[in-house]
């Protein structure tokens, strides 16, 4: 865009642009050598099934701390993690992390990492995976990976491989996000997912919304068709909850149940079972 403006063109961005490339190189900066400053952390957040009010998973979620810039924004930092490269290697680092986390919980509850594209096209996806479960001997089934369509967007043969290579170890893979990209329906044929994440800006308007209502109902639907089970992100009412529930998701994530916790919290939430929200009669 700035070549556009043509020889002579000495603005090259807007103001505000200038300052954001700065905080954008200062972050990226910062991120390098993170991990080895041990600035990283993982906070728990609950799946929850939604007729029992029971934790079923915890997906876990990154946090960094810098020294100066103090808490830095997920949706902040994990772009440029992706852009750098670095992802991978923090990305080893939550798989170890979190599967040794999860090993300590009881049999039932089940673990959810993000995998990110960067990570895909890194060699050693599958290796690294396999000796996390190897290292914490956690049982491969409860392991879940979450990718986003964007996994798929690009290099497309290649991921399905790796995808395919990723179940044959025994682990689950969800699809994140459903809904946000550009042709969420187009990826459901080509790999069989086991759980499909609704995004939550489509349960953000429930149960007001009309629109709201009809997406929530005909994914339940496509879902059920294909037999891929369902969980709602971002549920953050009661009464999102019950209409979920009645439209057939089986498991709620949210801000109701629980913000992210620290892994100490996590596994003080599975000791008191869930009443979080009303139960209805059945
Ligand atoms: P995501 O995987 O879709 O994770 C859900 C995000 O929604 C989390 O944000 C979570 O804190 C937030 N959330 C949960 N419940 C509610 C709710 O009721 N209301 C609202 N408004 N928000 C809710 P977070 O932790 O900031 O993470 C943002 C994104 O960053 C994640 O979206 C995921 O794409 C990415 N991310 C986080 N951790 C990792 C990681 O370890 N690896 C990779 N590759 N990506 C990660
Ligand atoms: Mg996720
Ligand atoms: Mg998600
Ligand atoms: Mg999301």
């Amino acid at each position: 865009r700035a070549k556009a403006e043509g020889k002579g063109a000495f603005r090259l961005f807007e103001p505000g642009m200038d300052e954001q490339l700065k905080h954008r190189q200062a972050l990226k900066l910062a991120l390098h050598g993170a991990l080895k400053r041990d600035e990283f952390s993982i906070l728990y957040q609950p799946m929850v099934d939604l007729s029992s009010g029971r934790i079923r998973a915890f997906e876990a979620l990154l946090r960094w701390r810098h020294p100066e810039l103090g808490a830095v924004c997920p949706t902040e930092f994990i772009p440029l993690a992706e852009e750098t490269g670095l992802i991978v290697g923090i990305g080893a680092w939550i798989l170890r992390e979190a599967c040794r986390a999860a090993s300590r919980w009881p049999d039932d509850i089940c673990l959810s990492v993000n995998l990110s594209p960067a990570q895909f096209r890194s060699a050693g996806l599958v290796s690294t995976v396999r000796a996390a479960l190897t290292e914490t001997q956690l049982p491969t089934d409860r392991l879940q990976l979450e990718i986003t369509e964007s996994v798929l967007l690009r290099e497309n043969r290649a991921n399905l491989q790796i995808l395919t290579e990723l179940r044959r170890l025994g682990v689950k893979i969800a699809l994140d996000d459903f809904g946000t990209g550009y042709s969420s329906l187009g990826y459901l044929h080509q790999f069989p997912f086991d759980k499909i994440k609704l995004d939550r800006s489509f349960v953000q308007n429930l149960p007001g919304s009309r629109e709201g209502h009809a997406i929530v109902t005909a994914v339940a639907a496509m879902a059920q068709g294909l037999g891929i089970s369902l969980t709602a992100e971002g549920v953050e009412t009661s009464a999102q909850a019950a209409l979920l529930r009645e439209r057939g998701y089986s498991e709620g994530q949210g801000y109701l149940f629980s913000e992210p916790v620290s892994e100490g919290q996590a596994r003080r939430l599975i000791g008191h079972a869930m009443t979080v929200y009303p139960v209805s009669p059945a």
